[in-house]
């Protein structure tokens, strides 16, 4: 595909946003933002500095302290920094997913990433997975997609994806912890997750991997081709 495009991936926690964004990017050779692993580092900060995370004002005003990088390395993989240290290994512990649900709700966090974002993505063409990205952060994509999941199913991928990291939680937990984190990103007041007006839903409860990114290529092209 020829000009510039944006592609928004939102959806609830475990929907596969992630793994079908990174597929779709590589297919159509654009650039892969991972947005909440850049929730998850601010939440990681919070935590390693020991800022209550019931506490809004102390989280906004430790935020300007929060130095979040994003680079890719050898494999295209992006990893996300805090100042000079490599974390994303580190943010993907079930209490840093939690941090990052609570952070997520100051408005002084979301402008901070929001921006980043937006600036990371400037001139290139990008897959971008998160809550708000249609809704927020590119109001004007070229294709949104709104991509859920049972929480059955989310809850169960989560917890392969975990085991297989070596990263062992019961399953029960790991349900319970996907209900309360949809919880707080449905009804915070700050960009709650929610389907934007224009976007394409697509129910992946019954759809291989494979399937979706197929899908989302497919709405891509469609997109671009309707845009150019
Ligand atoms: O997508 P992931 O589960 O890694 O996101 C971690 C948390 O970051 C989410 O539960 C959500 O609260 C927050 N988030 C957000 N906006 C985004 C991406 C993530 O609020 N664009």
């Amino acid at each position: 595909m020829q000009n510039v495009f944006s592609i928004a991936i939102d959806g609830p926690s475990g929907a596969g946003k992630s793994s079908v964004a990174r597929a779709v990017a590589e297919k159509l050779g654009a650039m892969y933002l991972d947005t909440g692993a850049m929730y998850r580092a601010v939440g990681l900060y919070m935590l390693k500095n020991g800022v209550p995370l019931n506490d809004a004002s102390a989280i906004a005003a430790n935020c300007p302290g929060v130095d979040v990088r994003v680079g890719y390395g050898k494999d295209g993989q992006q990893c996300v920094y805090l100042g000079e240290e490599d974390v994303s290994k580190a943010i993907r512990a079930a209490e840093v997913s939690l941090a990052a649900s609570s952070v997520s709700t100051v408005p002084a966090v979301r402008e901070r990433m929001v921006a980043l974002q937006r600036g990371i993505a400037q001139g290139h063409s990008v897959v971008m997975d998160g809550r708000d990205i249609g809704t927020k952060v590119l109001p004007d994509a070229t294709l949104k997609v709104f991509l859920t999941a049972s929480a059955e199913v989310r809850a169960r991928r989560r917890y392969d994806e975990l085991s297989c990291k070596g990263m062992h939680e019961p399953y029960e937990k790991v349900l319970e912890e996907l209900i309360r984190r949809d919880e707080v990103d449905t009804h915070r007041e700050a960009s709650p997750l929610r389907k934007a007006e224009d976007a394409v839903e697509v129910d992946c409860s019954q759809m291989t991997l494979e399937e979706v990114v197929e899908t989302v290529v497919s709405l891509a092209r469609q997109a671009v081709e309707g845009k150019a």
